[in-house]
């Protein structure tokens, strides 16, 4: 999976680290017949209606955000947990929220059992969480396609953080990385990167 990664451009080598280290499958169902299937680069089912991102996405949002040792993420959409692994393998202190609660229950308890000591909150954070007001984040990585920027979650980032999120309707998002220079929007730096593929972020609906 490395070698094909690299070969797709990411560089990064705390990103290609982590992922050589963690297997795909432990966060995948239990139905493929194949354990080298897990590696292959496509979305896989998980509970919920939802999908485990590609391996490529992972590793590409992961190298977007510039990651440092010791920065706070703050994750939009656990899922499956294994974007979160990746954060928490390099050596960021992680912060996930997931708006489904058979997902929240299911992989913090996953998380946990593998030594991962991201913080699981169970929510709906298109504008981040009650319980979150007043904390800013070095980098906020959104894993679902949100219809327009949440200006909510861009509150939570720090002055210079990064936000990697994919933006637009379903069948034509983009992948956006913001830095945010200053508070007024004048002062967020957005760059397109390309087409993106995400589950929808969903906001205000019903999620116990
Ligand atoms: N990072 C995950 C990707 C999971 S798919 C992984 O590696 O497996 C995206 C997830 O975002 C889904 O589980 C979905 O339920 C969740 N989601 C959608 N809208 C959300 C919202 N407003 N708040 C929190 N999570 C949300």
């Amino acid at each position: 999976m490395v070698e094909q990664l690299q070969q797709r451009g990411i560089t990064d080598t705390r990103v290609l680290t982590a992922m050589q280290k963690l297997p795909r499958q432990w966060f995948c169902p239990d139905t493929l017949l194949d354990t080298l299937l897990y590696d292959i680069d496509c979305a896989i089912q998980i509970d919920c209606s939802q999908t485990i991102s590609k391996p490529y996405t992972v590793a590409w949002q992961s190298q977007l955000l510039g990651l440092k040792p010791l920065m706070t993420v703050l994750e939009v959409g656990t899922g499956s947990g294994y974007q979160t692994a990746v954060l928490c393998e390099m050596g960021a202190r992680v912060f996930t929220v997931e708006r489904q609660s058979v997902l929240f229950r299911k992989t913090r308890v996953l998380l946990s059992s593998l030594g991962y000591h991201a913080r699981c909150f169970l929510g709906d954070c298109f504008n981040g969480l009650p319980e979150m007001r007043g904390f800013q984040y070095d980098r906020i990585l959104v894993t679902c396609g949100a219809g327009e920027l949440p200006l909510g979650l861009m509150q939570m980032l720090k002055t210079n953080g990064i936000m990697v999120i994919p933006i637009g309707p379903e069948g034509g998002q983009k992948m956006h990385r913001i830095t945010k220079l200053g508070d007024t929007p004048s002062q967020w730096h957005d760059e397109l990167l390309g087409d993106a593929y995400f589950v929808p972020m969903l906001e205000g609906k019903n999620f116990r």
